[in-house]
């Protein structure tokens, strides 16, 4: 990028908020894929008025911009792949307003989701959607992704909850849709087009999104299972007979050792299988659907169910289960973790076929699930400097889809399509609807300077 111009892109933001030394340009080259790609420039946005001026100037002169969160994408979405500019939203991280009587909150896109529960907690009030890396990523990052979580399969992923958004194009000019409405039909319904675009169609600056009330009890358990089949089948049993628990989460061999290695909490090291299982609302409904959770677990062979005795036994469970994939990656240099998703009747087969194809190519792989919504998370440890393993690794997760197709699934169930999948999509997107995903790209940003190459 010209000097000129660089300036120019400081004086918007002044000197403190501009970046352009190896050391900032590199912190920004990747995210928890494996892709680098370094920009020609950092800068961090503090208002709305600023990143309208940015995108003015790069439109002028087609320079991409890719706006980055906490960059915790595991699909390479905010990796700047054709260089050019990184806005970095962190700085853009205040709560401005929750109302719990009106059920909203409005926040700036840097705001860390962990943080916006901490608050909403003081009210009693929660978010639902709590993606593994709430400690650390972005209600930006969250929404551009339309990110999930063990808590989704209850009450709905972050496109559900999002009311209204301030948003920037490529242009520069300045849209607000939406409003602080839990209800509200009024002309189309934008957020849920901006929900998973993985910042290609606009810059998003401010957003509004309902908060629920907390319930009332909480109840989980932890049941072991001596073979993986079995728990599998207690998942399509306790969701086939009506209950939806507040999070149905499922956890293999492989992956109770890892954990149990990284944080030594005393999970079952020989079993098999591991499923996690939250229940929450009134007291009266918990202890009802816990007693025909445990009927379905012990009808399915499960060798021991632990309940959670405490608050902190709880958070412990939960602290595992969000652990699993830096725990995994301490075994080996490189962590793909895939999230192909099925019906949840499905999820048996689905383990067993994705078992099947990674040991045939001699992988270490574990797995785990949201197993109650189907969102299954093979996580293979390998070193992307061994080319061998690499191609086996690839022709896997090749074959992981076609099954996930084969079942009517689906290629990503809450990380997103970023680069790591693109290749993928006709897969799961006929011709016909690419082609209109490409003319909305085009028509909103016509020289394609937003986050190129990703998502579609
Ligand atoms: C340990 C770990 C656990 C995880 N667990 C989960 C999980 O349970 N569920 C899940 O869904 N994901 C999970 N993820 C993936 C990741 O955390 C999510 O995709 C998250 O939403 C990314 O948020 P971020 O702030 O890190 O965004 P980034 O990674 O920085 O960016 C993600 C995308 O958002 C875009 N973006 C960021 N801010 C804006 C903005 N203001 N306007 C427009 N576009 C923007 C970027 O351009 C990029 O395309 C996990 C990741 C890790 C490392």
């Amino acid at each position: 990028m010209e000097t000129l111009i660089k300036k120019q892109f400081c004086a918007i933001v002044g000197e403190d908020r501009f970046r352009d030394q190896p050391e900032d340009l590199i912190s920004c080259s990747y995210d928890a894929f494996t892709v680098e790609a370094v920009p020609d420039l950092v800068l961090l946005p503090l208002t709305t008025a600023e990143i309208s001026e940015i995108l003015k100037l790069a439109s002028k002169h087609r320079i991409p911009v890719t706006a980055r969160g906490a960059g915790s994408s595991i699909c390479g979405a905010p990796v700047p792949v054709k260089g050019g500019i990184v806005l970095a939203m962190t700085k853009m991280n205040r709560i401005l307003e929750t109302n719990t009587p009106d059920r909203y909150c409005i926040v700036q896109p840097g705001v860390i989701n962990g943080d916006l529960q901490t608050e909403l907690a003081r009210s009693n009030f929660f978010y639902p959607p709590d993606p593994g890396s709430m400690a650390f990523s972005t209600i930006g990052g969250n929404l551009a992704q339309n990110a999930g979580g063990p808590r989704c399969l209850k009450y709905g992923v972050t496109a559900d909850y999002v009311l209204g958004m301030e948003v920037v194009l490529a242009n520069g000019d300045i849209i607000r849709f939406g409003s602080r409405n839990v209800k509200d039909v009024t002309g189309y319904r934008l957020s849920g087009l901006f929900c998973g675009s993985e910042g290609t169609l606009g810059v998003v600056t401010e957003i509004t999104l309902k908060v629920m009330p907390q319930p009332a009890a909480y109840r989980t358990v932890l049941a072991v299972f001596n073979d993986l089949d079995d728990s599998a089948a207690t998942v399509s049993d306790i969701i086939g007979a009506g209950i939806l628990p507040a999070a149905l989460e499922l956890l293999d061999k492989v992956l109770i050792n890892a954990v149990e290695d990284a944080n030594n909490i005393g999970l079952p090291r020989e079993a098999e299988g591991l499923l996690l299982i939250e229940v929450d609302g009134s007291e009266e409904q918990v202890e009802k659907e816990l007693a025909l959770i445990i009927e379905k677990t012990k009808k399915n062979n499960a060798v021991n169910i632990q309940e959670a005795r405490t608050p902190e036994d709880r958070d412990n469970l939960w602290q595992a289960r969000r652990s699993l994939y830096p725990s995994m990656a301490r075994i080996k240099p490189t962590c793909i973790v895939e999230d192909a998703t099925v019906p949840a009747s499905k999820v048996p087969e689905m383990i067993r076929g994705v078992r099947s194809i990674v040991n045939k190519y001699e992988l270490l792989c574990g797995i785990s699930a949201h197993a109650g919504d189907g969102n299954m998370h093979p996580l293979i440890a390998c070193d992307k400097r061994d080319h061998d393993e690499m191609e086996r690794v690839e022709k896997a997760i090749e074959e992981i889809f076609e099954l996930a197709m084969s079942f009517n699934g689906t290629l990503s169930g809450e990380h997103g399509i970023g680069i790591a999948k693109r290749k993928y999509l006709p897969m799961s997107v006929d011709e016909s609807t690419l082609k209109f995903m490409h003319k909305l790209k085009q028509a909103i940003d016509p020289d394609g300077i937003l986050n190129p190459g990703k998502a579609i």
